[in-house]
């Protein structure tokens, strides 16, 4: 009698009138419109592989254990690059996986530049941010902005030999990167680019660069154009490497523009749409980021658990103690949580889905469970995993970038914040 009596007080609206309407339990919240509304058509796990990303999977850990392992360590204690493993990215075809073969790529899928991100990051973070770039954001604008005649002539030289630099921060331009002071001023079909940039990374070994700057500063952001850049063009400057805490072998570098003369022929795409090409970009870009954090975090995960299998005190291993052993367990699950979001974004990018969201998710996430696991791991391992003997201690240094990079965590918790904005 009591729930009828309730239901007719609901249909003539006189309780309705008390509650607010986003508790009316009758009322279906937008959350219908997120990405996750159409059904999927497989039901296949997230980490089901082709046979050709477990190839390629496979070919890069062995790249990764022979030839990156043994420099890890010099690399990082002098804060550079050895060219040797530059050559072996191109020479293994890690650095146009996405790229068509017309232009000599691998023409392989974006859910396998996360996947050889992710291997590569296992071993070296520097070598996998190297990689993320030039795949998911350097090609990838080419790709999709790029004319006929750019694209001929740059595709190329960068999936063979060139590696290319994404310039859009500037010293007073980092999380409002569009407020960037860079300018292009036109005269008659060439441009002349004024100003300076700041954290570039990749600068000190770039022969291209793909700079953003304002041909219209009062129009705003609006006025934001990407221009391709050569290295040796006049009046350009590649300042020194910073001195970083970690993804030491990662050169960042300033740049300064002194009247850079820049042919009408070098804009990427449309004058006044390099906000649009830089936003886009880096909404993909950070599953590259986000993978790059979860291969580190794994990476060292692995690197620890055998040591706590092998240590013993107080007469056991101490694996076995259930302290130590809930603390494991707790950072495996969440790395198994970054993988299934850092999957999952990439999945919905190749599918053409909504992914912006779930992007910031997975990198603010894996960038957190980084920082994490890599502290425990250090104090798991006690004293040597403090020392710079054992190299727990450099993933954690490497780690602290997944949270200021490509978009601080706040700026992706700004993000996520937005969409549930418009999604209730
Ligand atoms: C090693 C390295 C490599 C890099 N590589 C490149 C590159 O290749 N190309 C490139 O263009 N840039 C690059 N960057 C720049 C990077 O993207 C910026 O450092 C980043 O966007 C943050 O900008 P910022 O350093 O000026 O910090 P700020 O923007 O000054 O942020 C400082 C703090 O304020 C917080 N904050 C700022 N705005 C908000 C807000 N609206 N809400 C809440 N909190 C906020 C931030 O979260 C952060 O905690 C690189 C940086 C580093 C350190």
């Amino acid at each position: 009698m009591e729930g009828l009596a309730v239901r007719s007080l609901l249909r003539s609206g006189l309780l309705r009138r008390h509650v607010p309407t986003c508790l009316c339990p009758w009322k279906v919240p937008h959350v219908l419109r997120s990405s996750h509304a159409a059904a999927p058509q497989t039901s296949a796990p997230l980490q089901t592989l082709t046979d050709d990303q477990m190839l390629m999977k496979s070919t890069v850990k062995k790249f990764a254990q022979e030839q990156i392992a043994p420099l890890v360590s010099i690399m990082d204690e002098n804060s550079k690059m050895d060219k040797s493993i530059i050559q072996g990215l191109f020479q293994h075809g890690l650095m146009g996986i996405e790229v068509d073969a017309e232009y000599g790529g691998t023409g392989a899928s974006f859910f396998s530049s996360i996947l050889v991100i992710e291997e590569l990051a296992k071993v070296d973070a520097s070598v996998a941010l190297l990689c993320d770039l030039q795949n998911t954001v350097i090609n990838k604008l080419i790709v999709k902005h790029g004319t006929e005649e750019q694209k001929a002539t740059y595709l190329p030289k960068l999936i063979t030999e060139d590696l290319g630099s994404f310039c859009l921060s500037e010293a007073g331009a980092g999380s409002d990167s569009f407020s960037l002071k860079t300018r292009a001023e036109k005269k008659g079909n060439y441009y002349v680019i004024n100003g300076s940039k700041m954290w570039i990374s990749s600068a000190g070994h770039a022969e291209l660069f793909l700079v953003f700057a304002n041909v219209d500063l009062a129009a705003g952001y609006k006025g934001i154009t990407c221009f391709l850049v050569d290295r040796d063009t006049e009046g350009f400057h590649v300042g020194k490497s910073e001195n970083k805490l970690g993804i030491r072998a990662s050169s960042t570098c300033p740049l300064t523009f002194e009247n850079v003369k820049v042919p009408e022929a070098n804009i990427l795409g449309q004058v006044g749409h390099g906000y649009k090409y830089a936003i886009g970009i880096l909404n993909e870009g950070r599953i590259g980021i986000s993978a790059q954090m979860l291969g580190l975090a794994q990476g060292c995960f692995d690197y620890t658990i055998p040591y706590l299998k092998e240590r013993k005190q107080f007469g056991q291993r101490i694996f076995d103690f259930q302290g130590l052993q809930h603390q494991v367990a707790y950072v495996a699950t969440q790395l198994e949580a970054a993988r299934l979001l850092t999957y999952n974004a990439a999945r919905l990018v190749e599918a053409g889905r909504p992914f912006i969201k779930e992007a910031a998710m997975a990198k603010y996430y894996a960038s957190e469970i980084a920082g994490f696991t890599t502290s425990k791991c250090i104090e798991w391992m006690g004293g040597v995993g403090y020392t710079k003997d054992y190299p727990v201690e450099k993933y954690f240094r490497d780690a602290k970038i997944g949270a200021i990079y490509e978009g601080t965590s706040n700026i992706q918790l700004n993000t996520i914040a937005k969409h549930i904005d418009a999604e209730y």
